[in-house]
């Protein structure tokens, strides 16, 4: 989040009896979040603020969006979020959803990879781009005798080894001067892609993981820090320090939109307009307000405003306002995320199904990208006897970027991959196709210089604020955040000086 600043002197409270006005608009998680947190604050301090959340479409939840259908629990968007990130995990805390809080299956902590063809178990312990644990790996087929060879050098590279220059480096460099090639098209390449539906060669090392960054820094390498890690981990579990509690990977009995309906039914009565897409944001100029207009010409005065959105939906807001603001807005990169669904009878499906999915590299030239095993990973997900799996692709990998989306034949190239992969030639007894249109960032090489560029722009306007997941971090977690920073910086012009 990229918030709204206060003034520096004596701080005191706004006076008694003046209300304020902040509009958020966008009521996907992070807007929800926001508005949550801000009518919190605004209840805690006792400070008069008139809310409004403005949403184009007609309903709350942006791309997450749960159906239960025949019995199946289908997430057409996201289906759970990490816990190492505590946003949205204490955020379910607050709204006492606690006990609906569900891990995932303890029996199958494990995930495979396509290659050549063959299922193969990624080898435990593999965290993204090397390995916590040797003697999976040193075990494991996925990587080539030779592969596992160059893996290894980074045991014995020294600091920014291969490294050219010192500024930001894509991932792909990062995984090919430390581990090789291999490594980034066997393994890091297709779990890198199942996060962030892009390429590693697009995405900035230090803006998308920047603790393998700080690993080399303070370790030299990977290896040796991962090993460390784990056995400083294992220490602190065996004294009881830190009982880890939560699985990696959470999510809610009934799907997530639990946590959206729940944020919408806690809203301050009349907050929340649906159908009511914003079209510009602008300083009135003398008074210090901001003026939101919306498309049907509406003209709403606002002390604060916080633009939930993802940054290419942000950056014609703001065109009139701030031009280049805007063009900062539009330069960052988003992509096409497309999910599948398909629940099968379990006597449908050769494969054992004995993990929570499967990743597959682009070199398998495969439409898919990666396909959960959904009612393996989270209980609750399909009806006895059968099973749900949720395939994802983006726009590229399915050649369906733009007006080529087209559901039906996007639905066909998952059942045919899938007949290849899981050897699955039975037909569906359930499908769904969602087709997100540039829904998912993609921080891009330079990623953090653009956000500083966003933050000096927007120092010019005093109660304007961004969330969501066009800056600092694309996941639940980092949505929630960001709404909830923007909600804080708001409360923070709360005082006068
Ligand atoms: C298919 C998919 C799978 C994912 N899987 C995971 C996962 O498993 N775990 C995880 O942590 N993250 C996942 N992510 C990422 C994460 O879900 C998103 O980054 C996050 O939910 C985005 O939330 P948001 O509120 O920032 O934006 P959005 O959800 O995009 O919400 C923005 C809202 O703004 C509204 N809007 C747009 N323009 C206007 C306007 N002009 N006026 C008013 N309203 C407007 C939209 O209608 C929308 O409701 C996934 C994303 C996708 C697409």
């Amino acid at each position: 989040m990229t918030g709204p600043r206060s003034g520096g002197g004596t701080a005191t409270l706004v006076p008694p009896g003046t209300r304020r006005r902040a509009i958020v608009v966008g009521a996907g998680i992070a807007g929800l979040a926001c508005a949550h947190r801000l009518a919190t604050l605004a209840r805690e301090r006792r400070v008069p603020v008139d809310i409004a959340l403005l949403e184009s479409s007609s309903r709350t939840g942006g791309v997450i969006a749960t159906e239960r259908a025949d019995g199946f629990l289908v997430e057409g968007g996201p289906d759970c979020f990490i816990s190492e990130k505590p946003w949205a995990l204490d955020l379910c805390r607050r709204l006492g959803l606690e006990p609906e809080l569900i891990g995932t299956n303890p029996d199958c902590r494990r995930a495979f990879v396509l290659r050549r063809g063959r299922v193969l178990p990624i080898p435990e312990g593999f965290q993204l781009m090397a390995p916590a644990r040797l003697t999976p790996f040193l075990a494991s087929p996925v990587i080539s005798p030779l592969g596992k060879l160059r893996l290894a050098c980074d045991l014995v590279l020294p600091r920014g080894a291969g490294r050219r220059g010192g500024g930001d480096e894509s991932l792909a460099s990062f995984v090919l001067r430390r581990f090789g090639r291999e490594a980034l098209e066997g393994l890091a390449q297709p779990l890198v892609a199942g996060i962030y539906t892009a390429e590693p060669e697009q995405l900035s090392l230090r803006a998308t993981m920047p603790r393998f960054l700080e690993m080399e820094r303070e370790h030299r390498s990977i290896i040796l820090a991962l090993l460390r890690a784990r056995r400083k981990a294992g220490a602190a579990q065996r004294s009881g320090v830190s009982g880890a509690r939560y699985s990696l990977f959470m999510t809610l009995r009934d799907g997530l939109q639990t946590l959206v309906s729940t944020l919408e039914s806690l809203l301050p009565p009349g907050a929340l307009r649906l159908g009511a897409p914003v079209a510009s944001i602008a300083p009135t100029g003398t008074d210090g307000l901001l003026v939101v207009t919306t498309a049907s010409g509406e003209r709403l005065p606002a002390d604060d405003v916080v633009l939930a959105l993802p940054a290419p939906a942000a950056a014609p807001l703001l065109r009139d306002a701030d031009p280049r603001l805007a063009d900062l807005l539009a330069s960052i990169p988003y992509g096409t995320s497309i999910t599948v669904s398909l629940g099968y009878r379990r006597a449908d499906i050769p494969h054992p199904l004995d993990g929570f999915g499967i990743v597959i590299p682009r070199s398998e030239k495969r439409a898919l990208i990666a396909c959960s095993f959904s009612s393996v990973k989270f209980a609750g997900r399909a009806p006895a006897g059968t099973v749900l799996l949720r395939a994802f692709a983006s726009g590229r990998s399915a050649g369906a970027e733009g007006a080529a989306a087209d559901p039906g034949r996007i639905e066909a190239l998952a059942r045919e991959d899938l007949k290849h992969i899981l050897g699955i030639t039975a037909a569906p007894i359930l499908a769904r196709t969602c087709i997100w249109p540039r829904a998912m960032a993609q921080y891009g090489v330079g990623h953090l210089d653009v956000v500083s560029g966003i933050e000096e722009r927007l120092a010019l306007f005093p109660g304007l604020a961004l969330a969501g997941n066009g800056l600092n971090g694309v996941g639940i977690p980092d949505c929630i955040r960001s709404g909830e920073r923007a909600a804080e910086a708001i409360a923070r012009r709360w005082v006068v000086s």
